[in-house]
């Protein structure tokens, strides 16, 4: 399956995956394993800034990145792995894995159907 085959829940989700790591939110693939798990990743700082942000020595704390864990698309409701987990190639194709180190959450009931 090749990135133009993947057939996307709906165009927000498809603008926030396909845009990749970039200032704002993206959404992206964090486990390959059933069920898939997605997130949402929010950035204040393109990442071919970081070096110049790190440089910059600011007087407090702040995150590069911050993840939220979704099941279902924040913009049309749809189950993200019941509509992708056939379509990893074409996801993983115009993106890599992207992780947090975040510990290993269940994911939601999946049908025997
Ligand atoms: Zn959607």
């Amino acid at each position: 399956m090749t990135p133009n085959e993947v057939r996307w829940c709906c165009i927000g989700f498809k603008s926030a995956y396909t845009i990749g790591p970039h200032r704002g939110v993206n959404a992206v693939l964090t486990s390959r394993k059933q069920p898939l798990r997605f997130a949402l990743h929010f950035r204040p700082v393109e990442p071919r800034d970081l070096d110049a942000f790190r440089a910059s020595r600011l007087p407090f704390e702040t995150s590069l990145v911050s993840e939220m864990v979704i099941v279902y698309c924040p913009w049309c409701g749809e189950d993200l792995d019941k509509k992708y987990h056939k379509q990893i190639a074409g996801l993983e194709a115009l993106h890599p894995l992207v992780t947090l180190e975040l510990p290993d959450l269940p994911g939601p009931p999946r049908s025997t159907e």
